[in-house]
């Protein structure tokens, strides 16, 4: 279901003008350095993306890494196993990490020595807030609201210029009582388009669900949908046909709140949701957009990124 509609045109860069341009090979699909160009307008993004922090919003930034223990304790393993990155290293003694080695130099295999550790690499930003706000006791009348950040990891290795490996994710993330819940989410998908106005973006907002992993999971895919539980903006970044999800729109219900224990003072269960920003799609969106000469967009869209 669409629910807002900005002119679906076709991207003015193409994915190799943009990938040229943009970004420099690192060997491995959907891994890559960013050039000065891009790193700036991502800049520019994620300040303007804080011009709309609502001020009681708490900010955290968290490393790449997080507690296997709080994303198995997630839920993470039973929806999206097949994206997860796990830590693992040479542990052991002097002698069992240097016959590794030594079959590395000899041109054997020497990655079975290997063995996982405690942490993942975080596959969004915001799983690290919930245990954390479930610690500091009852949720309060008015709700909790976060404004967190982190490079992420998804296993989904493509050649796409829209499906990176590791990218970066900006959310402003809402707990509190269902219609605290839902009256955030509303206003962020009215804002966003606010935002994606301004950007000179074509979009489209509509229902959307996550890639659950397996054949349970495209039920679970269905039913998310039909309970409009998100909500994606979609972008024209390598097609118009094929538009890229740039920011999503969660409801998660009472999902964190009954794994994290996390309750209002009367003893019911939390209910959460977020607004997620692809920092790098959005940013290829607008070099995909307007073109890979910045100071050739158009003038409104170089004042409100401040560029
Ligand atoms: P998609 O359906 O395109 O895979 P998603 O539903 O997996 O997206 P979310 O889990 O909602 O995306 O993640 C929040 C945001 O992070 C997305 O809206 C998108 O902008 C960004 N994102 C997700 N996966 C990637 C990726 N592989 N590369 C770059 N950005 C991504
Ligand atoms: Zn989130
Ligand atoms: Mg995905």
């Amino acid at each position: 279901m669409t629910i807002a509609q900005k002119t679906f045109g076709q991207p003015k860069a193409s994915p190799e003008v943009l990938l040229d341009t943009l970004f420099r090979p690192m060997g491995v699909d959907g891994v890559y350095g960013r050039t000065g160009r891009y790193e700036g307008v991502v800049e520019a993004l994620a300040a303007l993306i804080s011009r709309h922090r609502e001020p009681q919003a708490e900010i955290l930034r968290f490393p790449p890494v997080v507690s296997r223990a709080l994303i198995e304790k997630s839920g993470y393993l039973k929806s999206f196993p097949h994206l997860l990155g796990c830590v693992c290293s040479l542990s052991g003694s002097e002698r069992e990490i240097g016959a590794a080695v030594d079959r590395f130099a000899a041109g054997q295999e020497w990655t079975d020595a290997l063995s996982t550790g405690d942490l993942v690499l975080a596959p969004a930003a915001c799983y690290p807030i919930y245990p954390m706000a479930a610690a500091a006791g009852p949720v309060p009348a008015d709700g909790l609201m976060f404004d967190v950040a982190s490079d992420c990891f998804r296993r989904e290795p493509s050649r796409d210029i829209d499906r990176f490996q590791s990218f970066r994710m900006r959310e402003y993330v809402f707990i509190g009582a269902p219609a605290q819940v839902q009256a955030f989410r509303e206003r962020w998908m009215t804002r966003a388009t606010g935002i994606a106005d301004a950007l000179g973006l074509s979009y489209r907002v509509e229902t959307a669900s996550d890639p659950f992993f397996g054949r349970g999971g495209v039920l679970v895919g269905k039913a998310q949908v039909q309970q409009e539980l998100k909500f994606e903006l979609v972008v024209p970044v390598r097609s118009a046909e094929q538009p890229t999800a740039c920011m999503s729109f969660n409801y998660h219900r009472d999902h964190f709140g009954l794994t994290w224990n996390m309750r209002n003072s009367a003893g019911e269960p939390a209910h959460t949701g977020c607004v997620a920003f692809g920092m790098d799609r959005l940013a290829v969106a607008l070099f995909a957009t307007h073109g890979v000469e910045v100071a050739q967009w158009p003038a409104s869209v170089r004042a409100v990124l401040q560029l």
